[in-house]
């Protein structure tokens, strides 16, 4: 059997209005992926058995009572709480060593309230991390960082699509993350003192899928949205590998229709065009073509035999 990995980015709305260049959501949205996304996630992972690990924006479930009782229920039906950081600063990793402190402690604490236990991963915002941002987490005691995402398309689309938003004067809040990563390896590593090479660090790096050879992401955007012939082609190559980190967001379970988008959101971020009932089947179809061949575990667990045994088994 292969291992699966299934985790859930809880990026808030106003991320996407920042990536967008589009100012603050307006106030009624703030939660809608805590309010609306999780629900659906938490209903569809049961039914398939799947326990997930869902990293948190501090910030954002520190706000949302409603929220936070909905993971502490999640933590207690044996899902993992990750650390997103506290406000899911882009820059993330260029900030000095006291700030990332800030936005990794603060969230730490959120999420040890929430869950009973002190979460143990993290995963950086918009897969940008540095050998400060590891620093500080090994200082933690924390057991993996899941961040580094070595996928050529998807850096040269983003790249693509920063160059032209600057051209139009549209100022968006992402950042193009370290072009190191793009060398990384794609399976777990134990990173040196580069987060993108392999050492002998006590904290493992579990990369976020890429389809063997070209490094197609292996992401919910690129499974949830896009046509059929498009899911079935990355999962059939996935199976080139024998660990699959599956990264989703909580954005992938909201609909536009259903849940109120405005339209200036719309417009910019293509995936909330697609029906909801079709994400949600597309998600389904996803889960039910993995299940025979994969185990699904938390990503913790995976850290743990990677630090033991050197590879997941
Ligand atoms: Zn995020």
């Amino acid at each position: 059997m292969r291992v699966c990995s299934v985790s859930v980015d809880l990026d808030p709305l106003s991320c996407y209005y920042g990536i967008h260049g589009l100012g603050a959501p307006p106030r009624e949205l703030a939660h809608v992926v805590l309010r609306r996304a999780l629900p659906r996630f938490a209903e569809m992972f049961a039914r398939h058995r799947v326990h997930a690990t869902f990293f948190v924006v501090g910030s954002d479930a520190a706000a949302d009572v409603a929220g936070a009782k909905q993971l502490a229920q999640l933590a207690r039906d044996g899902h993992e709480l990750g650390n997103h950081s506290h406000t899911h600063p882009y820059e993330l990793a260029r900030l000095d060593k006291a700030a990332i402190e800030d936005e990794v402690g603060r969230a730490h604490d959120v999420i040890a309230a929430i869950a009973g236990t002190a979460p143990v991963g993290f995963r950086a915002p918009g897969y940008d991390i540095s050998e400060r941002v590891l620093d500080v987490l090994m200082a933690r005691g924390y057991r993996y960082d899941s961040s580094v995402f070595p996928s050529w398309p998807y850096y040269l689309l983003k790249a693509g699509v920063m160059g032209m938003m600057s051209m139009v004067g549209r100022k968006s809040r992402s950042v193009l993350g370290d072009p190191r990563a793009l060398f990384a390896p794609a399976m777990p590593y134990r990173p040196g003192r580069s987060p993108f090479s392999r050492g002998q660090s006590t904290l493992v790096e579990l990369p976020v899928s890429t389809t063997p050879g070209l490094r197609v992401p292996a992401i919910g955007t690129w499974l949830v949205a896009p046509p059929t012939a498009v899911r079935v082609r990355i999962l059939e190559a996935m199976r080139g590998r024998s660990f699959f980190n599956l990264e989703l967001h909580g954005i992938d379970l909201i609909g536009a229709e259903e849940d109120g988008i405005p339209s200036e959101l719309v417009a910019r971020q293509p995936d909330l065009r697609v029906p909801l009932l079709q994400k949600q089947r597309a998600l389904e179809a996803t889960l039910d073509r993995l299940a025979p061949e994969y185990t699904f575990s938390p990503l913790a667990d995976v850290a743990n035999d990677v630090q033991r045994e050197g590879h997941v088994h």
